[in-house]
C-alpha cells in the first residue's frame, strides 16, 4: 500500500496511520494491513476545506490496535461536511479538504473551550503518524491462475459535489 507525506501542523506527537475507506458499505472489521480485528474509536478530526476553513469533525473510526490504522469512511465524512455547508455556504460543497490530524480528546467534552486562534488549534492537535492512500478492494470469485482479481471502483462522492453553475462558452458560427 502507498504512502503519502503530509505537512506538519499539530504541536503533539503524531498519532495513528490515517486509511481514507471510499467504500460506503465495508465497515472493515479486519484491518487491511495485518488481517487483525478492528475495533472502533471515536475521535474529533480536524479537516481543512479549501479554502481555508478548518473543521471539527467527531467521528466514530475503525480502529487496529496492532498497527494503529485508524480508518475513516469518507461518505460518513463527506455527508457531515455537505450538511453543514449546505446551511452556511453552499459554494464550498465539493471542494477539496484534507483530514490533517486529531484532536485532544476531551475537546468533545468542552465545546465552550474549542480554540479560538489558529495557534490554539495546532496546540492541541496530533498529526498522523502518516497517510495511506484511499483504500482499493479487488473482486472476490474465481479467477484463472496468475490472473490478478480486478479493483472493484469505489462509488464516487453521492453529496459532496459541487453543483455551483459552471460558465460555458458558445460562439455562433
Ligand atoms: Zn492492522
Amino acid at each position: 500500500m502507498t504512502e503519502t507525506n503530509e505537512a506538519h501542523f499539530g504541536a503533539l506527537p503524531p498519532l495513528y496511520k490515517y486509511m481514507p475507506n471510499p467504500y460506503p458499505d465495508q465497515r472493515l472489521w479486519r484491518c487491511p494491513v495485518c488481517n487483525e480485528k478492528t475495533g472502533q474509536r471515536t475521535l474529533p478530526l480536524l479537516v481543512l476545506v479549501e479554502p481555508g476553513q478548518f473543521m471539527i469533525l467527531k467521528l466514530t473510526c475503525r480502529y487496529c490496535r496492532a498497527c494503529e490504522a485508524l480508518i475513516a469512511n469518507k461518505h460518513e465524512i463527506e455527508h457531515a461536511l455537505t450538511e453543514f455547508f449546505q446551511e452556511l455556504d453552499p459554494t464550498i460543497i465539493g471542494n477539496e479538504y484534507f483530514v490533517m490530524g486529531t484532536l485532544e480528546k476531551q475537546i468533545l467534552r468542552q465545546e465552550s473551550q474549542f480554540p479560538q486562534s489558529l495557534e490554539e488549534m495546532r496546540q492541541i492537535t496530533h498529526d498522523f503518524k502518516m497517510a495511506y492512500l484511499e483504500l482499493r478492494m479487488r473482486q472476490t470469485g474465481w479467477f484463472r491462475e496468475g490472473q490478478e482479481p480486478p479493483i472493484v471502483e469505489p462509488p464516487p462522492s453521492q453529496e459532496w459535489v459541487s453543483t455551483r453553475p459552471r460558465l460555458l462558452t458558445w460562439r455562433p458560427k
